[in-house]
């Protein structure tokens, strides 16, 4: 059977822990491969091959950090197919939309080639007589990052290009659920002419995390992924003086307003509830629909658009979305439908148990859709990372607002209107951290910046754009001068400039 095994030192290395993990093919419930866990030691290892390679790295001059850029793009656009394929059969979305995943990673690439540019200092010429002040973004060092399965591309690009970019040398701990596109992709990193350590890819599940949040030469930990590990990676690598950065789970509303075009707001929202099998943290989850009317015809294009989608494996072209992830998941999101009904929602439409022929093995679920459901319920309140879209009824566009304001998670919302004004005071009051004005996934260009707020996100400062830079730098303040002759009384008291 197939084995992943750990790309340390710029080469291919066997597990040896003699543990491994069991990759599954979701179209089939098959196991398809086995990705090696990594022990303590083995993750020392790589860290000791990215201390290696860091000072010549961060000595190489930005403009050539960016050419490697340059060539690492066009190397994952010349095997998009194959990542693409790669991404589908591990993941189980279909493949149009694991391409893009790649091509969103590829675009934080793209960002990174601005490096020479982006980390650029400052510099105030005569502060004082004489006096010159400066300032530098310098790299961390050795840093890390860990990632989810749900966006196996897009998310390590996220983290690994722009610390790359900025001089960092870099672990990558990938999800053990989807771990071979990251591991082709450091490959191909290699291609492009990056020096062995530069970027490292260790697969393994909570013996590695913990052995990166416990590593002194570990500098810096970016997180993607749930919210309690998000916070526990957050709480153990702050405590071990790290910088850290952790990305957590989601419960995105789109709110319906009676002036929303409804032929795009249906088309969009069932795109974006339904799309990669709900398996998205910018998915959209919630729609709070505005005064009765809206809600019931909202309801009835719904449900006639659910009702047409095409589930199917991930290799069929004409699938809207395929299975989830793996077998627990399939369970937790029909678990989550159950509840749903017993505490006092209308199941709509019950995607469970549907059975795919040829394929009667495969995790998939079909498009559900829960009416009258309420801020009190579990199922509002919990991330369910299902094909599952839930309406809650208001009755004013405030009602609707306090929504997303006071839920748990904070990372997107949406409203759907013609009426600008409105639409502009939302984005401004709105407590989350992305805001998308008709448009129903805000996920931001890589060269602005991915974060949301309260429980999706612990730490300050976001994924790629110019914070994504401030995250894997550190900043260093010169102030200069060449004196001639005595300095005088001035050395005994604090300089100022006045
Ligand atoms: P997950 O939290 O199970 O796993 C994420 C990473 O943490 C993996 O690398 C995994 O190996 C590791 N991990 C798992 N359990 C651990 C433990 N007990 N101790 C230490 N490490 C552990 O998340 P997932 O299921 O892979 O991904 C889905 C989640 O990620 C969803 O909640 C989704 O909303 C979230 N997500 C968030 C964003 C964002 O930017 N906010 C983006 C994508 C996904």
């Amino acid at each position: 059977m197939r084995e992943v095994q750990h790309f340390i030192a710029g080469a291919k290395v066997a597990g040896t822990s003699g543990r491994f993990g069991d990759i599954y093919n979701p179209n089939t419930g098959d196991v398809q491969a086995k990705v090696a866990l990594a022990t303590e030691g083995e993750m020392d290892a790589a860290v000791q091959a990215a201390a290696n390679a860091f000072p010549a790295w961060a000595a190489t001059n930005p403009q050539r950090r960016a050419r490697v850029m340059f060539e690492f793009k066009r190397l994952l656009e010349a095997n998009m197919d194959e990542l693409a394929e790669l991404l589908s059969s591990e993941h189980g979305k279909v493949v149009a939309d694991s391409r893009g995943d790649v091509q969103r990673g590829i675009d934080v690439v793209e960002f990174a080639c601005g490096i020479p540019h982006l980390q650029k200092g400052e510099y105030t010429e005569g502060a004082g007589p004489g006096i010159d002040v400066f300032s530098m973004r310098q790299p961390l060092g050795v840093v890390a990052g860990i990632t989810p399965f749900n966006f196996p591309a897009m998310i390590p690009c996220w983290m690994s290009a722009v610390a790359i970019a900025c001089g960092n040398t870099f672990i990558l701990k990938p999800s053990e659920k989807d771990p071979s596109v990251p591991m082709r992709m450091a490959e191909l990193f290699m291609e492009a002419g990056a020096p062995e350590g530069v970027l490292n890819c260790v697969n393994g599940d909570k013996v590695a995390v913990d052995a990166i949040l416990d590593h002194p030469e570990i500098k810096a930990v970016s997180f993607v992924g749930s919210s309690d590990i998000a916070q526990y990676v957050y709480a153990r690598g702050t405590a071990n003086g790290k910088r850290v950065q952790a990305m957590g789970g989601a419960k995105n509303h789109g709110i319906i307003l009676p002036d929303a075009n409804m032929d795009q707001a249906v088309k969009d929202i069932v795109g974006a509830a339904y799309g990669s099998a709900g398996e998205r943290c910018m998915a959209l989850p919630v729609a709070v629909t505005v005064g009765k009317k809206t809600g019931d015809e909202f309801r009835e294009r719904m449900v006639e658009a659910a009702s047409n989608l095409r589930v199917g494996v991930s290799t069929d072209p004409d699938a809207h979305y395929g299975p989830v992830v793996s077998a627990a998941h399939k369970a937790k999101v029909e678990n989550y439908i159950q509840m749903g009904v017993d505490e006092g929602a209308e199941l709509v439409l019950d995607g469970r148990g549907l059975t795919m022929q040829g394929a009667e093995n495969g995790y998939f679920i079909g498009p559900s859709l829960f009416d009258q459901v309420t801020p009190e319920m579990t199922t509002y309140k919990e991330e369910i990372f299902g094909p599952v879209l839930q309406i809650v009824r208001a009755e004013t566009l405030e009602e609707a607002a306090a929504l997303p304001s006071k839920h748990q998670y904070g990372n997107g919302c949406a409203i759907f209107t013609s009426n600008g004004r409105a639409a502009r005071e939302f984005a401004a009051q709105v407590n989350v951290g992305m805001v998308g004005i008709n448009v129903p996934i805000p996920v931001p260009v890589s060269y602005h910046t991915f974060g949301g707020w309260k429980r999706s996100a612990f730490g300050d400062t976001n994924q790629h754009g110019p914070e994504g830079v401030r995250f894997w730098t550190k900043i260093k303040t010169v102030t200069q001068r060449w004196p001639e002759g005595d300095i005088g009384d001035q050395a005994f008291i604090i300089p100022t400039m006045g």
